[in-house]
């Protein structure tokens, strides 16, 4: 089932999630948001989904680069971005437990900012540790545009979207930011 993607203003996107206990992961319930969330993502299309973003207070996101949506993207934007396929999982209780000291810079959007992106600089290589749809700790070792969905899902949880850490002045429609600045360096912005 297609779930409604709240948008910015929503209180929800604003609260703190709760953690989940590794028993609530098995159950149907849990098991059957994944799916939706999932779908969701899918339909949306996104690269990443957050449980807030779905009006949920759980600290549960899934993430998803497929190889089809990488097709659509110039070779040299991949190569600048770091951008690579990422297989579907689902991150639940996620912490990024090591940062790495070098920050990138690029457009960032967000499915609850519907036709809107910014430069939102983060952090180039990042180390998080999760439970996944089993409720089995995993450790992920992140870099390049994977590390930027992983930062970006994880400060949903904690209440926070890209526009808190984004250059303002960079803040643009995506109508403008086709006129103006596809294709663009960064540098440029
Ligand atoms: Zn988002």
């Amino acid at each position: 089932m297609r779930l409604k993607i709240v948008q910015a203003g929503d209180p929800a996107l604003r609260q703190a999630a709760q953690p989940l206990t590794a028993e609530e992961i098995v159950q149907e319930e849990v098991q059957r948001l994944i799916c939706d969330m999932r779908e969701t993502m899918r339909d949306a299309p996104g690269v990443g989904l957050a449980a807030p973003q779905v009006g949920l207070p759980l600290q549960l996101a899934v993430i998803e680069d497929q190889e089809e949506f990488l097709k659509a993207v110039p070779a040299q934007e991949l190569a600048q971005k770091e951008r690579r396929p990422v297989p579907f999982h689902v991150l639940i209780n996620p912490k990024i437990v090591l940062a790495g000291d070098a920050k990138v810079e690029f457009f960032e959007g967000c499915l609850s900012l519907t036709g809107f992106s910014a430069i939102v600089p983060r952090t180039h290589t990042v180390r998080v540790e999760y439970l996944d749809e089993r409720g089995e700790p995993r450790s992920v070792d992140a870099s390049g545009w994977y590390a930027r969905i992983l930062q970006h899902e994880i400060d949903h949880l904690h209440g926070t979207l890209y526009i808190d850490h984004m250059h303002s002045r960079t803040f643009t429609s995506l109508d403008n930011w086709n006129r103006h600045w596809k294709g663009k360096a960064v540098a440029g912005a």
